[in-house]
């Protein structure tokens, strides 16, 4: 009676082991190539859910697998802990965000060791740290020094009755998540990073990363959105100043009926002083969430402010409209509207009677002013436009640039809907901005040798007032670094995206005291060689790594300009149709399947059931079939023990009869499939289907039970590849019966084996004879791979001496391959 498959304590056996052993830490001084294997590093929100099994268990069979291909690999691991819901859970439970999350962290970690990834413990970082996020600050002051920091106004959610900034999601439908007030837009003075001084960078750099989706790429490319065109300046009808607009078509200029400005734009507030009803228009627009009005429809509102400018090339008079679709920080906050050839303009002069007019003909049809129900955005033919009329769209970019160029009112422009990064937050559990306010000095960085600013333990969070810090006297009050006097440090703390931006250098040197990292280990093991996460970070997460490590290398800290090399968004882990959440009451807890099922089962289930970049539709009946399969695994094994464990090892004289041939063939054809799948494309899905093949021809292998020692040797090499290639998915059980089959030496452990590698004389197909004719007739033989292209067979047919003498002097007309069957040759003459 084989000894049942217990693998609770299986894998608390080796979970103990690969601990004590250290079995997964690393150091640079190592002979072996660097791996770096990444996944992105979790919120402590309370628990590990299903979406964060995925992704670790997806990197943890890289790591494995890198680790037996003979890379020194690192693999570590840590916590972005510092954000918005340890404020929340504060106001809730009246726990210290510190406390929340210090708990949370370790009930994580004990998660995370129960399903046994093989991480670098003793890199653990948490950015909640002062010996962290002191280097946060110390970023910020040298980008301070650059002048990539700066300061200026801008709006923040605000509700008046708590008297508190909100975030994003603490607006709910335009209300206070707390008090339901209204909540209205406020200007702040604010810190920013000037991501934009690295926008083409950040855009070209995109075209050297082979190594990402496409999907990450286009969403990183239009988040960026460069636009080449001209800005152009419309001037007042009447009095001082003009309207400076960013156009990418001012082919269409003469078609330009009438110009809308942002709210914020200053003209706008100008107008307002002597006209109620703009005014009132103005507050009210500003009041609006951003992205309210980005997803408005034009000409829902607007407001004519009864002012004209003068369109530069027709010297036409238009009317100046402020309109809420507008948005001050895109392009210049002022648009020419061209409604004919524009279909937010044409949806705004529709709504509001303003005219209409075509300059620019498509080449098969002839618009009519009066007559168009929609806009026509496309290239064409320029017409009623001066001496412009006449020129390709294309030509009549570049000609009437340069006019406007050489008449003084417009030049070539390039803008991009990247914005400079505000980092200010108006709450407690971050990163203390490590600046000083001196009524003598102004805004002044602390000293680099009193950083950390540590944030105060001794704080009460209440939901109410500007913000949490700035309750706190013992932490305002402090002397300028600049004249000794006394000053008020800054309140606001930085967004957590700072955190996250730059942490994966800090694990390569994770206890360095006297720099964020030593730029000589950093460099060993950059880049990152798999970076693995949810596509929701595609934008801001990554584009801000990219960006940090681009004011790095140019702070003389890195050498590489990306961090990543290859990165792979992970899909959802989805219910009944919908992301896991709690509201919905869809989630399956980790640790009830685990404990169900056993680690190994679970990390098997979210591997095989969809490739990685594809989303999976839990559904807990499919658990049974990894479930099956652990179990026959286990069996195979353990029913065998003794024949398998005693079979000697192959010497390379054995005469292998026909069972005994195609098992070692499909063992070797196994481990080609199961290393491309993983090496290649991480396709861990079928690599996991090719050993489960493999373990239904070791049954067939063992039932009826042979009785050659040849047979039980071909075995032996089976089960020993199938335990090693298994071993990336479901570890515990894989070390488990490699020990029970006699490994058990110190270091014989399956991790710190090699990975099998296949002989491509046993993996080959049987050879097949295929006839050779020409016109019909036989004329030769040909043997071949079972594996070779129709291409490669019948260039080798017309090859064939024998073939080739009838060939002779005739035109070959069509070579047609029956698979496994023959080869025509058709002739004539
Ligand atoms: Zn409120
Ligand atoms: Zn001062």
């Amino acid at each position: 009676m084989s000894r049942p498959y217990e693998f609770e304590a299986i894998e608390r056996k080796w979970q103990s082991r690969w601990l004590d052993s250290r079995a997964f830490e690393v150091t640079e001084s190592d002979p072996r190539p660097k791996y770096y294997c990444l996944e992105m590093l979790p919120y402590p929100s309370g628990k590990i859910h299903m979406g964060h099994v995925r992704n670790y268990s997806i990197g943890d069979a890289v790591a494995r697998f890198k680790r037996m291909r003979g890379f020194n690999v690192l693999h570590p691991i840590g916590w972005d802990a510092l954000g918005l819901p340890a404020e929340n859970a504060a106001l809730k439970h009246g726990a210290h965000p510190e406390d929340w999350t210090r708990s949370n962290i370790a009930h994580m970690k004990q998660q995370l060791q129960r399903l046994g990834f093989s991480y670098a413990w003793e890199r653990e970082i948490a950015t909640c740290d002062p010996e962290y996020y002191r280097w946060n600050q110390w970023f910020f002051i040298q980008m301070w020094k650059k002048g990539l920091a700066y300061r200026k106004k801008a709006s923040v959610n605000w509700c008046p009755t708590d008297r508190t900034v909100l975030a994003n999601e603490q607006v709910i439908d335009g209300k206070c998540w707390r008090c339901d007030s209204q909540v209205i837009q406020k200007d702040l003075e604010q810190w920013f990073l000037r991501i934009t001084s690295y926008a083409d960078e950040l855009l070209d750099g995109l075209d050297a990363l082979p190594g990402w989706p496409a999907t990450v790429l286009t969403l990183q490319r239009n988040w960026i959105g460069r636009s080449e065109g001209a800005s152009v300046d419309f001037r007042l009808a009447e009095g001082e100043g003009s309207i400076r607009v960013f156009t990418t078509r001012i082919d269409t200029i003469c078609g330009a009926t009438f110009v809308v400005l942002a709210p914020e734009h200053p003209l706008a507030a100008r107008f307002a002083e002597t006209n109620p009803e703009l005014r009132a228009y103005i507050e009210k627009a500003r009041a609006q969430a951003r992205e309210k009005r980005l997803a408005e429809e034009p000409g829902k509102t607007g407001i004519p402010t009864g002012r004209d400018a003068v369109n530069p090339f027709t010297s036409e008079r238009v009317p100046i409209w402020v309109a809420s679709y507008v948005l001050m920080d895109y392009g210049t906050g002022a648009v020419m509207a061209v409604p004919a050839h524009d279909e937010r303009d044409f949806a705004f002069a529709r709504a509001h009677g303003l005219p209409i007019r075509v300059v620019v003909q498509p080449p098969d049809a002839s618009l009519e002013s009066e007559e168009i129900d929609r806009a026509w955005p496309d290239y064409g033919t320029v017409v009623d436009s001066g001496p412009f009329t006449g020129l390709p769209s294309r030509e009549a970019l570049r000609a009437m640039t340069d006019h406007a160029e050489a008449q003084g009112f417009g030049k070539k422009a390039i803008t991009y809907k990247l914005r400079d990064w505000g980092i200010s937050r108006q709450r407690y559990w971050g990163t203390p901005i490590p600046m000083v306010h001196c009524d003598a000095c102004g805004v002044v960085p602390v000293r680099e040798e009193d950083l950390p600013v540590v944030l105060p333990r001794d704080v009460t969070i209440t939901g109410k007032g500007e913000s949490v810090l700035r309750e706190n006297e013992a932490f305002i009050k402090t002397t300028c670094p600049g004249c000794s006097g006394p000053a008020r440090r800054e309140t606001d703390t930085m967004d957590t995206f700072v955190d996250s931006s730059w942490y994966f250098y800090r694990y390569t040197d994770p206890r360095c005291s006297e720099m964020p990292f030593r730029p000589s280990i950093a460099r060993e093991w950059f880049p990152i060689d798999i970076y693995i996460g949810g596509v929701e970070h595609a934008i801001l997460h990554l584009i801000y790594s990219r960006f940090w490590t681009k004011v790095m290398r140019d702070l003389g800290l890195v050498e590489v300009s990306e961090p990543i090399e290859n990165q792979l968004s992970q899909g959802m882990v989805i219910k009944d149709g919908a992301a896991m959440s709690k509201s919905k009451g869809n989630t399956v807890e980790p640790e009830e399947v685990a404990g169900k099922y056993g680690v190994d089962t679970l990390r098997l289930y979210v591997l095989f059931e969809a490739p990685p970049e594809k989303e999976i539709d839990w559904t807990d009946a499919r658990l049974e079939g990894p479930a099956r399969f652990a179990q026959r695994v286990w069996r195979l094994v353990q029913n065998d023990l003794d024949a398998i464990s005693s079979a000697s090892p192959i010497e390379g004289q054995e005469e292998w009869n026909e069972a005994e041939t195609a098992l070692r063939r499909k063992t070797h054809q196994t481990i080609l499939k199961v290393t491309r799948d993983i090496e290649d494309r991480f396709h861990l899905n079928t690599a996991i289907a090719a050993i489960m093949e493999l373990v239904n021809a070791l049954y067939k292998a063992i039932e009826p039970r042979p009785a050659r020692s040849e047979s039980w040797k071909a075995i032996r090499e089976a089960t020993e590849a199938l335990l090693l290639l298994l071993s990336p998915f479901a570890p515990h059980l894989a070390e488990e019966l490699w020990e029970n089959l006699g490994h058990d030496q110190p270091n014989m452990s399956i991790g710190a084996r090699g990975w099998p590698s296949h002989d491509p004389a046993i993996a080959a197909e049987d050879r097949l004879t295929l006839v050779v004719q020409v016109n019909g007739k036989l004329r030769g033989r040909l043997s071949i791979g079972a594996d070779e292209d129709d291409e490669t067979i019948k260039k080798r047919a017309l090859e064939d001496e024998n073939v080739k003498r009838f060939l002779e002097g005739k035109e070959i007309v069509r070579v047609v391959v029956v698979p496994k069957r023959l080869v025509n040759v058709v002739v004539l003459g």
